[in-house]
């Protein structure tokens, strides 16, 4: 192995004392200007963290490093399956620290710690994926139809990548970039949602424990504009790997364009659970309950979009609005919660408008609608399960991204019609369909114009299927064999081993 030995710096802690967060060429910085911000609990505003707030400069710095990091070869040079070698520790380092790492960001999500530990699950398995798959990477050759040709495609890593995360799923959108992207000999700037740092700050304190050399991972924790504007602007950056909302990723794929950089963007969507009469009547009301509701609908692929069969629409809706008015609500460390709270005041303002919206639009409200009454709630951002029918195409609750615990309900006769009420969204990332019949559950998968569906379950994903959407949910693909690929360029190579003259141009001098 060559990689640099670990730094000494002192790591910062993300638990209330502030921290000097940025981790640029290898050691902890605070921001230039000084600045810090606030991280609190979305569950109870307590607060979890001070960290620094990187501006513009910062950025640039981080992006310096990781530069230099890169061209020098530290990190693309190291052999491939030693990289995967190198991901298998991060995964195991994450599995020893699971309970640390699961509570920073149940701390900063507000999310309850058994879905804290779950998403640490995945994240290790996400890193042990992308480690198998680093030693593989063998290129390939190509036939050029000429003995005396040797031809043959290498991967090279592409470069320089500016990461940018969201604050749902934090650690584990941001493994999804950098997984891939050590593996494939890459250096970094990750700037992770200013609301939820914390475990990015613990993700780069184990890659550094681990001895991964200076410049390769670098963090800049910050807003968007500043922090992040400058990972899509900076002519030094190769590619810029997104996850957000839809309006942030056409900012960021704008500006990469005056360098045309690689874009990659992972953005909202709009998903359709389509459920046909035939369906296993509970299984469907179970998971149309945790598409819906799971981490309070915060969930890029939410199951936002009811689409049932009229003739079981009535009783179908009746059970889901009774399990809805059921499910517990509370803190990441409340035993009974089921679900959490909106990650802000902001947020939980921007659902309420939807779904009031939608009301004055003429929807009817089943369930929720509100903030759910009690002292335990005050100090959170807490909203109930809402469930909304009798909605109609073009209202905005039923069009656009809430992003929180909101159903709307659509019915449909036939097969047709429900393939064209699931593919009439700008969005394309997921959905679901629901029948005993296998032959119409593959034909109307076939027809839906999604990047994920999923047959009689909702939400599971594995890291060796690629992720993605249609339409506008994005460009590109993260995990699965495609996942690498946004970080790598074929090169071609060809030698011809018996040069010959090639008498394209006749050399006058000899006539
Ligand atoms: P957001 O777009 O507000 O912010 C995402 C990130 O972009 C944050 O780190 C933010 O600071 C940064 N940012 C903001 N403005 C920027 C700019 N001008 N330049 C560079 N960076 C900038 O999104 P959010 O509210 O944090 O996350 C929720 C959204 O993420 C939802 O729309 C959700 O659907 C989407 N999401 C998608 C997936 C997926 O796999 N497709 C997964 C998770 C979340």
């Amino acid at each position: 192995m060559t990689y640099a030995t670990p730094a000494q710096e002192a790591a910062p802690s993300t638990e209330t004392k502030p921290a000097s967060s940025l981790f640029i060429n290898g050691r902890w910085e605070p921001a230039a200007s000084g600045a810090m911000r606030e991280i609190r609990n979305p569950a109870d505003g307590e607060l979890v963290a001070t960290v620094s707030e990187a501006g513009r400069e910062d950025a640039e710095r981080a992006i310096a490093a990781a530069r230099a990091a890169f061209d020098s070869g530290a990190w693309s040079s190291v052999p491939a399956p030693e990289r995967g070698a190198f991901l298998l520790k991060v995964a195991a380092g994450l599995r020893e620290r699971r309970e640390k790492f699961a509570r920073a960001e149940s701390l900063d999500t507000g999310k309850r710690m058994v879905e804290s530990r779950i998403d640490m699950d995945d994240i290790a398995a996400c890193f042990e994926y992308f480690g198998r798959l680093a030693g593989q990477q063998a290129g390939r050759v190509v036939d050029a139809g000429d003995a005396a040709v040797v031809s043959r495609i290498v991967y090279e890593p592409v470069g320089v990548c500016g990461l940018i995360t969201p604050w749902n799923y934090p650690l584990l959108q941001a493994a999804w970039k950098i997984a891939p992207a050590l593996a494939a000999g890459c250096t970094f700037v990750l700037k992770p949602s200013e609301l939820t740092p914390s475990t990015s700050i613990l993700a780069m304190q184990l890659l550094q424990d681990l001895g991964l050399p200076d410049g390769v991972a670098n963090l800049v924790t910050g807003a968007g504009a500043q922090a992040g504007a400058p990972l899509s602007e900076h002519p030094d950056v190769d590619l810029v790997s997104f996850t957000g909302g839809l309006e942030t990723g056409k900012r960021i794929a704008a500006s990469a364009a005056a360098t045309v950089k690689k874009v990659a963007l992972e953005l909202g969507g709009k998903n359709p659970n389509v459920v046909f009469a035939d369906a296993d009547f509970d299984a469907a009301v179970d998971n149309a309950l945790n598409g819906a509701f799971v981490h309070s609908g915060q969930v890029c692929s939410a199951g936002a979009r009811l689409v049932v069969e009229e003739s079981i629409a009535e009783r179908f809706v009746d059970e889901l609005v009774r399990r809805a008015k059921d499910v517990r609500i509370g803190g990441p460390f409340d035993e009974d919660a089921e679900t959490g709270p909106l990650i802000s005041a902001a947020h939980r303002d921007k659902v309420d408008a939807y779904v009031q919206r939608g009301i004055q639009e003429g929807a009817r409200l089943r369930t929720g609608g509100a903030a759910p009454s009690g002292e335990k709630y005050d100090a959170g951002f807490y909203y109930q399960p809402t469930i909304l029918d009798r909605v109609s195409r073009g209202m905005s609750v039923v069009t656009d991204e809430a992003f929180g615990p909101v159903v709307t309900v659509e019915t449909f006769r036939t097969e047709d019609e429900a393939v064209a009420t699931a593919n009439d969204t700008i969005y394309g990332l997921a959905g679901a369909v629901w029948t005993q019949d296998a032959g119409k559950a593959q034909r109307v998968a076939s027809r839906l114009r999604h990047g994920t569906i999923w047959i009689n379950d909702y939400h599971p994903y594995l890291p060796q299927a690629e992720w993605g959407g249609f339409g506008q949910s994005g460009v590109g693909r993260e995990l699965g064999p495609t996942g690498l690929a946004e970080y790598q360029e074929a090169k071609h190579i060809y030698q011809n081993t018996s040069p010959q003259v090639t008498g394209w141009f006749a050399d006058h001098s000899k006539e």
